[in-house]
């Protein structure tokens, strides 16, 4: 795969790169080592200093950075701009509470001073997808950087530019001894970048072939890794849900991003009593969405990001229709110019369709009748992910059979899915393992160190 901009709502390739040499990696590595020791060795006010920075310039620069999303992926420009806003939102966070979160830990033994300190590990490598170019790695960067590390971006080969765009942002705001690099590289070039003793660990988000190969050679050379991967992440409507509020954020839990996230509810699991008229709703909903040039403001959903998508969304729904799935509306591909599919919704999916379990990554909803809350359950838990889940209900010992029932890293209750730099995200089964975010996250690329002070 080039390393490329290519608009995905023309196909009209805008700019290539060339991948670094071995020289230009090695010169990078080099760097992180150095800029290791200047990052550990700053105090937390310091790089909260550094990181408040980041958060300012992330807003001053919201609609170029949002545009440039925009035109690399195809994310509506509103939540492009969103995106960065949000960005700033976690830089803040970490600038504000890193110290406390990595401050020596006190614990009761006898005879002893002992505590638990927290030390950053070095340079950590972050292979990151293309759907939230801006948020996955600020999510990684703003933890990473307070506790003292450094990171070195495999950014997804289709968003060079917004790659090089986080890299100019932090080194403006102040972290500019090569405390985070981009790499414009390949996926076949992780390896040997991982395998390097300088990389001190890996975090992915992406697919699970990705995820199972970077999680391997960084287990080979015993470095810890951070897995964020895919989701088909149930949204489970029972009958004393406000069924108008949970068809609205149906909707936009599906076809947020364009239907390309992670947590973007894919399996819609409604209770046979209020069954038929969610689906009329729903659909009725869907087919009102405004497909187009994602530059709109007034577009809804726009393209995918690229065409390799499309052809597999395509096969995805058209084997689950073959194996006996209803296609309500939708199913197909938008002809011209442009990544572009409709919003379209399936019905009565047997276990064999694709669509019954697997990631659909863009505007595909399955909808599944369920006769009680064990049902629902058990078809929220039939499929290999477990990222997320959305429950609607206002019964609270029902939400908390969904809560104590699904296997997954987050449950909403009443609210889509969505990642928030105060709770840790991440995900279980397929999905992953570590945490982003949150108190956890930034203790995911520490060294929890033992300290044990005897009295004498
Ligand atoms: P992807 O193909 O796995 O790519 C993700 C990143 O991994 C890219 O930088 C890619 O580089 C790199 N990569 C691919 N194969 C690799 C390999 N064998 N070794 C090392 N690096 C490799 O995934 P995607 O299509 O971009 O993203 C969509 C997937 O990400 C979906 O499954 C989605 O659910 C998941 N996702 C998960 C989360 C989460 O937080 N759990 C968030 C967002 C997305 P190239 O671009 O150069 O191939």
């Amino acid at each position: 795969m080039s390393i490329a901009t290519v608009n995905p709502s023309t196909g009209e390739t805008l700019r290539v790169f060339d991948p670094l040499t071995a020289v230009e990696i090695e010169q990078r590595l080099a760097r992180a080592g150095e800029a290791f020791h200047v990052n550990r060795g700053r105090s937390f006010a310091d790089r909260g200093q550094r990181m408040k920075r980041t958060a300012e310039l992330l807003e001053e620069r919201k609609n170029d950075y949002g545009r440039l999303m925009t035109v690399e992926m195809g994310k509506p420009i509103k939540a492009s701009i969103a995106e960065v806003e949000k960005c700033a939102k976690v830089c803040r966070y970490y600038s504000e509470n890193a110290e406390g979160f990595l401050a020596d830990e006190h614990v009761r033994t006898e005879a002893a001073d002992s505590f638990i300190r927290y030390q950053p590990l070095g340079p950590v490598l972050a292979v990151m997808p293309w759907n939230f170019p801006f948020w996955q790695v600020f999510r990684f960067a703003a933890p990473s950087l307070m506790a003292g590390n450094v990171g070195l971006l495999k950014h997804a080969s289709n968003v060079p530019q917004s790659a090089l765009a986080i890299e100019e942002v932090l080194r403006d705001a102040g972290f500019d001894h090569g405390e985070f690099q981009t790499l414009l590289i390949g996926a076949g070039q992780v390896p040997a970048i991982l395998e390097d003793e300088r990389v001190r660990a890996a975090t992915l988000t992406g697919s699970e072939p990705a995820g199972a190969s970077v999680a391997s050679t960084a287990a080979r050379r015993i470095k810890k890794s951070v897995l964020e991967l895919g989701g088909s992440d149930p949204f489970v409507v029972m009958p004393s849900a406000d069924l108008e509020e949970a068809v609205k954020i149906a909707v936009k839990a599906r076809i947020v991003n364009n239907g390309q996230s992670c947590i973007a509810a894919k399996r819609f699991i409604v209770h046979e009593a209020i069954f038929d008229e969610f689906e009329s709703r729903f659909v009725d909903a869907m087919k009102k969405l405004k497909v187009g040039d994602p530059l709109d403001e007034s577009v809804d959903v726009g393209p995918l990001a690229m065409p390799q998508i499309v052809n597999d969304l395509e096969k995805q729904v058209k084997a689950s229709v073959e194996a006996g799935a209803k296609l309500l509306t939708g199913g197909n591909r938008r002809s011209g110019r442009g990544n572009f599919y409709e919003p379209t919704v399936l019905s009565s999916i047997p276990p064999s369709a694709p669509a019954f379990a697997e990631e659909t990554f863009g505007p595909v909803a399955s909808l599944f009748r369920a006769k009680d809350t064990a049902d629902a359950i058990r078809i929220a838990n039939a499929t290999p992910f477990g990222l997320g889940a959305s429950i609607w209900t206002s019964d609270r010992d029902e939400a908390e059979r969904f809560i104590d029932g699904i296997e997954s890293g987050q449950v909403f209750v009443n609210a889509m899915v969505a990642s928030d730099p105060r709770v840790p995200f991440g995900g279980v089964k397929h999905s992953g393992f570590g945490r982003e975010l949150g108190v956890h996250g930034i203790r995911e690329f520490v060294n929890i160190k033992t300290v044990w002070i005897a009295l004498v």
